[in-house]
């Protein structure tokens, strides 16, 4: 399988509750090295850009207010099958249809407040790890 990179967002619901460490634990028990990783806090605009594709979703402006609630930590996933390996180890957006041992399973208060955030194709992954990380950023 391909060494892949993908972008994981740990979302304020997450931060709150100091949970940063539980959920780096399970993804390095999983196989995927963190090989960037830095907390911001998005502006309106940043979430806006960022969940663009959701915009004419009914859930976009809650989505948007919950993202700029607090903190989150960005990071770059590193390790075999990391874009689809990763949406495997969060669990379904819903909890409640999250399989058991998943992060969102385990973490997430909600569908919205659903702890992380995974990219879901290459192609995305790149645009995404590009939309927070610079080149020089990024170790391996
Ligand atoms: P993410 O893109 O954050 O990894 P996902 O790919 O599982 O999650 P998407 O359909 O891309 O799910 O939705 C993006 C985010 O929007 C979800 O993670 C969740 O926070 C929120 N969301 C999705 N569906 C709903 C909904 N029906 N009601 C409220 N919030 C939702
Ligand atoms: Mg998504």
């Amino acid at each position: 399988m391909p060494v892949e990179r993908t972008l994981s967002i740990i979302k304020p619901d997450a931060t709150r509750r100091n949970l940063t460490g539980r959920i780096n634990a399970v993804f390095e028990a999983k196989g995927l090295r963190i090989i960037a990783q830095k907390r911001l806090q998005l502006s309106r605009a940043q979430a806006e850009n960022f969940y663009a594709i959701h915009r004419e979703r009914p859930f976009f402006n809650d989505l948007v207010a919950f993202m700029i609630s607090g903190p989150v930590v960005v990071q770059v996933l590193e390790g075999e099958n990391a874009v689809a390996h990763n949406r495997d180890i969060m669990g379904a957006t819903d909890p409640k249809k999250a399989a058991p041992g998943t992060i969102r399973a385990e973490f997430a208060e909600n569908i919205e407040a659903n702890s992380v955030h995974g990219s879901d194709s290459a192609e995305n992954a790149a645009n995404e790890i590009a939309f927070f990380f610079a080149g020089i950023e990024i170790t391996g």
